[in-house]
């Protein structure tokens, strides 16, 4: 049984004050120790400073002199390092870091001189890319021969399949082992560290202040992440997309699995090909996935089976590992989120007049549509199945036209919006980008244009009220925002993930929160 990964914050300030002042507030904002970087440090005096540093540190302390030729700042000679790495175990270090390349010369100029409290860890750095197996179980294997306490291997992904190896690295290591794949490809090996037993994890105190590329901030590792509460039988789930850095899903999705207690955690997924991220992660500790911009027509055709309405969109946002076969399975719950949205919005504009219980208040209403990718077609297949009469509108009129063939409706340009308006109460959907942050002041549809309609709803949810919808609302219709309609999909996402139904308050005050 393994021992919890701990977490470290790195300071790598210039000035000691500095960084006596970043080991207090690494202590009260939780982290179990504080890696000491002396290369940092615009002027060091070995006596001076390590004495000032060691003297009743707030938290146990890591002391790193990283050298330039592995990816730090000293650039002297190997012997006044080893001479402060030296003092600094004679101090009180709790561990020094030493690099495998002149590991052997450092413990032989420390002969036995090493106190019983200080452990070593042997590092290998490799910015460039991450090795086979076979040469990362070659690695640890010469870190070990050193007489290392800690074995420590740093490398980059170039894709995220890489993390892979790093975790079968750390699973079946002998000896206590960091393994850290950085850049931001390679965060769920920060993220996922305890799950798979790795040594210590690094958490920045703030963004900036990274030692080392792709580096998460404690505060999210904490707080956002759970890692205290992340160990071996922790599902995980996560968001497939590229980009994904800009998702509220791993706040919306972890603080809704805490909540209810699941043992899972939910990380963003950089990934660049869906069939390779697929073949790598078959194990059923990777549980489900939400799927975002540019993945979710490849989703379709990745998954073992597809929901019926996902097919007929020709898009898949949530895949499933079924837990009883390993298959994966493919749902659309952006077209249950968007339509159950526009809906209610449409029991608000009729004041409740709409029938209950049977049919749809959609049925019998014209739905304008504006865009025709995977949102548009979305909303326009939700509406027509609805019993609504459907129109797109798109920058591009072919797909406009190729859409409206396929739901069974009409086409328009852009430009022919402003004056269409073959009868009141018409309704709107903007599912193009346009009035997303950070063009604000831009929307697709003149404000004269938009006293035909009803109800206006718009896709876009950075920001809240988008120039559209402040412009409907002012011209009398009822508006519906996109952030209703990620809280939507994201919870039909949450009860597919878990079998329980969703912690609806919680994710609305979180999104409202967070938006
Ligand atoms: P997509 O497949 O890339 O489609 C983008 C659509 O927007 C296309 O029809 C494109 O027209 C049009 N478009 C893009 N930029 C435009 C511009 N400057 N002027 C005019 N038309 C433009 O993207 P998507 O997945 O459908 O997503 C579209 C939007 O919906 C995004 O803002 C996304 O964040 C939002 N969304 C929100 C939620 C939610 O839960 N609220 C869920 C999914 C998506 P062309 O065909 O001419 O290129």
């Amino acid at each position: 049984m393994r021992e919890p990964t701990l977490l470290c914050v790195p300071s790598v300030a210039k000035s000691t004050d500095q960084m006596a002042a970043d080991m207090r507030l690494a202590r009260s904002n939780g982290a179990d120790l504080v890696e000491i970087r002396l290369d940092h440090l615009q002027s060091f005096d070995p006596q001076r400073d390590l004495r000032f540093l060691l003297k009743d540190p707030p938290l146990p302390t890591l002391v790193t002199y990283r050298p330039k030729w592995e990816g730090g700042e000293y650039e002297g000679d190997d012997e006044p390092r080893f001479e402060a790495l030296c003092l600094a175990m004679e101090l009180g270090a709790d561990y020094v870091d030493v690099e495998l390349k002149v590991a052997d010369k450092f413990f032989a100029s420390i002969s036995n001189k090493k106190p019983e409290k200080c452990k070593i860890i042997v590092s290998s750095h490799n910015y460039q890319f991450t090795p086979s197996l076979e040469d990362l179980g070659n690695l640890v294997a010469r870190i070990q021969a050193t007489g290392a306490d800690i074995v420590k291997i740093a490398t980059t992904a170039v894709d995220i399949s890489d993390v892979a190896r790093m975790f079968q690295i750390i699973v079946h290591c002998q000896v206590p082992i960091i393994g850290l794949v950085m850049k931001e490809r390679g965060l769920i090996c920060r993220l996922l560290c305890s799950k798979f037993g790795g040594y210590l994890t690094f958490g920045t105190l703030e963004s900036g202040k990274e030692s080392a590329p792709g580096q998460p901030s404690i505060s999210d590792l904490l707080n956002v992440y759970n890692i205290r509460q992340i160990g071996p039988d922790t599902k995980v789930f996560g968001i497939i997309g590229k980009p994904v850095g800009h998702s509220k899903g791993p706040i919306l999705h972890n603080a809704a699995f805490r909540s209810v207690g699941f043992n899972a955690v939910y990380v963003p997924l950089l990934v660049d090909n869906l069939a390779d991220f697929f073949n790598v992660y078959s194990s059923p500790d990777f549980a489900g996935f939400s799927c975002t911009i540019p993945h979710k027509e490849a989703a379709l055709k990745i998954c073992d089976e597809v929901d019926p309405i996902a097919k007929s969109i020709g898009a898949v946002n949530t895949i499933i590992r079924r837990p009883s076969d390993g298959k994966l399975i493919g749902y659309n719950t952006d077209y249950v989120g968007a339509i159950s949205a526009i809906e209610d919005g449409i029991k608000v504009s009729s004041h409740n007049a709409v029938k209950d219980g049977t049919g749809s208040p959609l049925a019998g209403k014209l739905f304008v549509v504006i865009g025709a990718g995977g949102a548009g077609k979305a909303l326009a297949y939700g509406a027509k199945q609805k019993g609504a009469k459907v129109v797109i509108a798109n920058r591009t009129v072919d797909r406009a036209r190729e859409l409206a063939r396929w739901v069974g409706g009409d086409a328009l340009s852009l430009s022919e919006l402003e004056n269409f308006h073959p009868e009141e109460g018409m309704i709107l959907a903007n599912t193009t980008s346009i009035g997303m942050h950070p063009k604000v002041d831009e929307s697709p549809i003149p404000k004269q244009a938009l006293r035909f309609y009803s109800v206006v709803f718009d896709a876009v949810y950075n920001p809240r009220m988008t120039k559209l919808l402040l412009e409907a609302e002012e011209s009398g219709a009822v508006v519906v925002s996109g952030l209703e309609m990620f809280i939507r999909q994201a919870m039909r996402q949450f009860e597919l993930f878990t079998g329980l139904p969703a912690p609806e308050q919680l994710m609305r005050e979180i999104m409202t929160k967070n938006a």
